[in-house]
């Protein structure tokens, strides 16, 4: 589903308190019963909660239910965006909501701005909006987990990326700059370039391969395999440097040739929700997949194999115990993103199949053959049961600027 920023700027204190207090007890209830929802949203019963659950079911940010005992609301994606933008913009991280630049199978990318004018990229995470397809077993899997699990799924996830990112960016690896994490949101730096997919051409690929593989070595250093390192998450910006200045270090550009010698390729590594520890159990499979992903990708689009075998699990995990950096892993676990929260969202995203968007994709490039100017990347278009909300066009540049002095006031 899309980012509905229109929807933002209707609401009324009241409102918002009642949205607040759908979401309260749709922690612990499927379906929220009417009188609880006036319970936790604080307001005296009566018609102004009523007329209050009417505008927001209006705007899809709650939906009716119909369930065997009572009748109630859920909230809905929509909902969940729309409080968690608002805290984004209360807290100044957010002013405004740009276009949507990409749809996933479990996210939703948006560019939004800071007040200053720069551009941030939102990433809202949407677990749990394939869960509901036909497979009869995620069915039953998700009957049987507490309610409101895609919410807390989709916040998960939105945790774990943000404190791998955090980590990592601290660590000195190339990845952009974490800026803010609310329910299943987070904002981060915008990076100013194409996923390695839209790469056309690279004049030494060799460099640019032996950089990635050496990111793959030095995460393992760090405690940790990426878990879905493929052309889709790597983003490569092209530096231009003064002639003689950074040889060697995978200089290359898309479309020309000699003059472009002095364009240096810098890959930026991002989508961390499923990245897993050096000691996961089966960590030698993960980083075997994200080492041979990178291989074939470079054997299919660049014509380019590499005359080293590997690198190796076994060698990375070598120079881990004998050289290692700061245990990355350890280090988020203490950070608030817990062992059993990692458990819960990996067995959650196995479930559903949301276990890295490199499956599918690879196998779309398998049809493609030598089909090199391809780049378009597949929309997600899964159909969601959640939605009653009507796809919006895609809004360019929709300022909150009205309804932001409108959300200060809630
Ligand atoms: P998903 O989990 O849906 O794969 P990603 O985090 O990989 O989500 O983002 C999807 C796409 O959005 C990326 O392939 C990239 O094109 C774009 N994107 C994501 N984050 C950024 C960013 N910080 N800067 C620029 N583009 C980004
Ligand atoms: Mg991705």
């Amino acid at each position: 589903m899309k980012l509905d920023a229109k929807a933002l700027r209707y609401l009324t204190s009241e409102d918002f308190r009642v949205l607040q207090g759908v979401e309260a007890g749709s922690r612990n209830h499927e379906v929220v019963p009417t009188p609880l929802i006036s319970q936790l949203s604080g307001l005296r019963g009566g018609s102004g909660v009523h007329r209050s659950i009417s505008n927001l079911a209006k705007t899809n940010l709650i939906a009716k239910v119909k369930n065997a005992k009572y009748d109630g609301y859920r909230l809905t994606y929509g909902g969940l965006d729309y409080l968690a933008l608002n805290a984004h913009q209360k807290q100044k991280v957010v002013y405004s909501v740009g276009n949507q630049i990409g749809v996933g199978k479990e996210s939703d990318i948006v560019v939004v701005a800071h007040s200053s004018g720069s551009q941030r990229i939102l990433k809202i995470h949407r677990l749990g909006r394939i869960s509901f397809r036909t497979v009869k077993t995620n069915r039953d899997y998700l009957r049987h987990r507490s309610s409101g699990s895609w919410m807390y799924m989709s916040r998960l996830a939105a945790m774990k990326e943000f404190a791998f990112m955090k980590a990592l960016r601290e660590n000195g690896f190339s990845v952009p700059e974490p800026i803010a994490q609310n329910r299943h949101t987070i904002v981060m730096e915008l990076i100013d370039a194409f996923p390695l997919r839209q790469i056309s051409k690279v004049a030494h690929p060799e460099a640019l391969y032996s950089e990635l593989m050496d990111i793959i070595l030095e995460l393992a250093r760090f405690g940790l395999i990426h878990g879905d390192f493929n052309e889709f998450n790597i983003l490569i910006k092209e530096i231009v440097e003064p002639s003689d200045k950074g040889k060697g270090k995978a200089p290359a550009n898309a479309d020309a040739e000699e003059s472009d010698e002095n364009v240096r390729l810098e890959p930026v590594i991002i989508d961390f929700p499923q990245m897993v520890s050096i000691d996961h159990v089966n960590a030698d499979m993960y980083f075997d997949r994200d080492v041979n992903c990178i291989k074939r990708y470079f054997q299919r689009k660049f014509h380019f194999v590499s005359d080293v075998p590997g690198p190796f699990f076994a060698d990375a995990k070598k120079n881990f115990l004998k050289n290692p950096g700061k245990r990355l892993d350890v280090e988020v676990e203490a950070s608030g993103f817990s062992r059993k929260m990692a458990r819960e969202l990996e067995t959650y995203m196995k479930e559903v199949g949301a276990d890295g968007d490199a499956g599918a994709r690879r196998d779309d490039l398998d049809d493609e053959e030598e089909d090199e100017d391809d780049d378009e990347e597949e929309g997600g278009s899964e159909e969601d049961e959640e939605e009653e909300q009507e796809e919006q066009p895609g809004q360019s540049s929709t300022e909150m600027d009205e309804s932001s002095q409108r959300l200060e006031k809630l």
